[in-house]
C-alpha cells in the first residue's frame, strides 16, 4: 500500500500513522520528497480499509499495490485449480466442460427428456433451476424441493452430475445432500451471509458474476467462500448490465484471459443469460472456447416456445449438439478437448 501525505504534516502525525501501521504488524518505509511524503506499507494489508486511511486530513492519496483477495489470487497459487463435480473435472486447461439444461425444472418428463438429450449430445453436466430468482413475484417461482427430486432422478438415469441454484441459507442442507454443484446466481453474488455458509459446505460452488459487479468484487465474493474453507469455486460470467438493449446483457469475454491471469479458479461462460437470444448462443459459445473458457453453461429445452422461463434464450437439443460438435473443433485448435 502506498500512502501519500501532505508536505506540511506535523511530525507527531507522521509518527502516529507509522505507529498505527506497525501496530497491525506491517512495516513502514517513509520517503520524504520535495512536495510530498510517501509511505510504503508492506505486510498483510488485506484487512486495512483504505477509505478509512484516506479519511485522515493529512493523507492525500492511498493506493493499493496488492490485490485484496488472497485465496483466489494466482500469485499465491500459481497452478490452475481443478474442481471435481461429481467426477467431472472443471479447470486445468485440458477439457472444456459443457453444462446444459433448462432454466427451470418443469416436470419429471421434461427434465428426463432434456437430460437424455444432453447426455447423448456429449454434455457433461445437467443444469435446472428449482428455486428461481424471478424479477416478477407473479412469474413461475420454481418447483422447489420437487424440482430437486426430479433432477436427482435424471442424474440416476443419465449419470450426469447436477447443477442448481440456491437462493437462501435455509436450503443449504438440501443442496449439500442432493446437488453436485451449487450455483449462486447473479442476484446473490453479494449475499455475504449465504457465501459464508457456502464456505463451510463440502460441495463445489458455481459463482455467477453479479449484474453490475466488477471483476474485483466478483473475486472478493469468491474469497468469502474460500476463506471459509471451501476452495472449490468455479466462476461463471453471465453478462453484465450496460446501456445496450439489443441483448439482455453484454457478454464480457475479456474476463476469461483476465481472470486466468489474476486467479487460478476455473471460469465458465453462460452465453444464454448473457445474450437472452438463442440465435446468439452458438457464436458466443465458440468465441468463449476460443478465448480459453474452462466450460460453458447453456440453457437447453425440449420445447423452448412453451418453456416456463427463459425460452427465448434456450437451445433445442439438436442445436446444443451442433454447438458441442463445432466447439470440439475449436477446442482442438487451441490444444484442448471437449
Ligand atoms: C439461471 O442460471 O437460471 C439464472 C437465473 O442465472 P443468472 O443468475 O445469471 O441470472
Ligand atoms: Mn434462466
Amino acid at each position: 500500500m502506498i500512502i501519500t501525505i501532505k508536505k506540511d504534516t506535523p511530525q507527531q502525525e507522521i509518527d502516529k500513522i507509522v505507529r498505527d501501521f506497525e501496530g497491525r504488524g506491517c512495516s513502514v518505509t517513509l520517503i520524504q520528497g520535495a512536495n510530498y511524503n510517501v509511505f510504503g506499507i508492506v505486510g498483510d494489508t488485506a484487512s486495512i480499509d483504505e477509505k478509512l486511511v484516506a479519511a485522515n486530513k493529512y493523507v492525500d492519496n492511498v493506493q493499493r499495490v496488492a490485490a485484496p483477495y488472497k485465496k483466489a489470487n494466482r500469485l499465491f497459487h500459481p497452478e490452475d485449480t481443478v474442481v471435481d463435480v461429481g467426477g467431472v473435472k472443471i479447470g486445468g486447461g485440458e477439457k472444456v466442460a459443457v453444462i446444459g439444461g433448462p432454466c427451470s425444472v418443469e416436470t419429471q418428463e421434461q427434465i428426463l427428456e432434456i437430460a437424455r438429450g444432453i447426455k447423448d449430445a456429449g454434455g457433461t453436466l445437467l443444469r435446472g433451476g428449482a428455486y428461481k430468482p424471478r424479477t416478477s413475484p407473479y412469474a413461475f417461482q420454481g418447483l422447489g424441493s420437487e424440482g430437486i427430486r426430479y433432477l436427482v432422478r435424471a442424474r440416476q438415469e443419465t449419470g450426469l452430475p447436477i447443477v442448481s441454484e440456491i437462493m437462501s441459507i435455509d436450503k443449504v442442507e438440501e443442496f449439500e445432500e442432493y446437488v453436485d454443484l451449487i450455483q449462486v446466481g447473479a442476484r446473490n453474488m453479494q449475499n455475504f451471509d449465504l457465501l459464508k455458509v457456502l464456505g463451510k459446505v463440502k460441495k463445489p460452488v458455481l459463482l455467477k458474476r453479479g449484474l453490475s459487479n466488477t471483476m474485483e468484487e466478483w473475486l472478493m465474493a469468491a474469497e468469502y467462500i474460500m476463506s471459509g474453507g471451501n476452495e472449490n469455486v468455479i466462476l461463471c460470467e453471465r453478462g453484465i448490465r450496460t446501456f445496450e438493449k439489443y441483448t439482455r446483457n453484454t457478454l464480457d469475454l475479456s474476463v476469461i484471459p483476465l481472470m486466468k491471469n489474476k486467479s487460478h479458479l476455473p471460469i465458465v461462460i453462460d452465453p444464454s443469460h448473457a445474450t437472452g437470444d438463442w440465435r446468439l448462443v452458438e457464436s458466443m459459445s465458440l468465441a468463449a472456447i476460443a478465448a480459453g473458457a474452462d466450460g460453458l453453461m447453456i440453457e437447453v429445452h425440449n420445447d423452448p416456445e412453451h418453456a416456463w422461463s427463459d425460452g427465448a434464450e434456450s437451445l433445442k437439443i439438436d442445436r446444443f449438439r451442433q454447438v458441442i460438435e463445432k466447439g470440439r473443433r475449436i477446442a482442438q485448435v487451441i490444444g484442448r478437448d471437449l
